[in-house]
């Protein structure tokens, strides 16, 4: 496996008041465990506020694990000195949600994809322009786009750019974090394909993170669901679709739109809001909203396991 992560955890402290005292802890990313293999894709869906942001960005130790373990290429990298985690970073990056946000306004666009280059140390300044042109024309852009800042392309063309940085040391594994969420409908899918193409050539590994399902399904070959920092259900992308077990998992996928009037829908159904990651529920995290909650599901915890060859869920009823 390219990247195995086991018994992910990432809690914050929750303060209060004037002096910001630490009241209790928020479990974020709780136990969260998960394999990529080379060329693969693992989708990573939920709603907002269940942890899949962080579980991207303790991977890459973007924030530091509470604990766990993270092997990429072999190498457990929670822990690991800083030399050899900027070593590792040059094959593990992460595409952003806001191509706007995550692009230094000043910069012209062929310095920001170049900057990681310099930042290693990599080549001379020719090199590195030659070595830039051809990031640029990988990603659909022109060559004599680079001297162009951010605010003058549209906001397609800035996710590319930002896919280009993120590609300029050859990275193996890319964390892409809603990488289409800010874009309008008409150029997702160009996003979206500009992804699945570098994944053919290059043969990339990607944790896609989305909340939503039909991105997911487009691009994803294995697809876990989080709620509330756990992962409830985790299997191949086929499987799930056709077969969801989890109820959480039933009900953001009867929320999905179908353009096919002929195509019927589970009418899955959950109650109330996402609870307060602070204040998670005893027992099953989901029973207060779960239709088939049970008497046993507000005081047994349950373990996700394997209900079938390669279908891990995380409900007493999944069977
Ligand atoms: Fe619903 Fe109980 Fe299953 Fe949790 S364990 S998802 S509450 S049926």
């Amino acid at each position: 496996m390219l990247l195995d992560v086991t018994d992910l955890r990432k809690t914050f402290p929750a303060r209060t008041g004037l002096f910001g005292n630490v009241i209790d802890h928020v479990h974020a990313v709780d136990g969260v465990s998960f394999s990529i293999a080379e060329g693969r894709t693992l989708g990573l869906v939920g709603e907002s506020g269940c942890g899949k942001s962080t579980v991207g960005r303790a991977i890459l130790r973007l924030i530091e694990p509470s604990g766990g373990a993270v092997r990429f290429e072999g190498n457990d990298i929670v822990g690991l000195p800083a030399d050899r985690m900027r070593e590792l970073r040059r094959r593990m990056q992460i595409v952003f949600q806001d191509p706007y946000s995550s692009l230094n306004p000043r910069k012209r666009a062929g310095d920001i994809v170049a900057e990681p280059l310099l930042v290693h140390g990599i080549a001379n300044a020719a090199e590195r322009r030659e070595m830039t042109q051809a990031i640029f024309a990988k990603v659909g852009l022109q060559p004599r786009q680079m001297g162009l800042f951010p605010h003058q392309f549209s906001g397609g063309q800035r996710q590319r750019i930002s896919i280009a940085r993120a590609l300029a040391l050859g990275p193996r594994f890319i964390v892409a974090d809603e990488p289409v969420s800010a874009l309008d409908v008409s150029v997702q899918a160009q996003v979206i394909n500009l992804l699945m193409d570098l994944q053919a050539r290059d043969g990339l590994s990607y944790l896609f993170i989305s909340h939503n399902l039909a991105v997911v399904e487009h691009v994803s070959h294995d697809v876990a669901v989080m709620y509330l920092g756990r992962i409830v259900e985790h299997t191949a992308k086929s499987t799930i679709f056709a077969r969801p077990l989890h109820p959480y998992t039933r009900a953001l996928m009867a929320a999905v739109p179908v353009a096919d009037p002929s195509v019927r829908r589970d009418k899955a159904h959950v109650m109330g809001d996402v609870p307060s990651p602070i204040d998670r529920p005893g027992g099953c995290h989901f029973h207060p909203r779960c239709p088939l909650a049970e008497p046993r599901c507000r005081t047994e915890e349950p373990k996700l396991r394997e209900v079938r060859p390669g279908h891990r869920v995380a409900c007493h009823l999944a069977a």
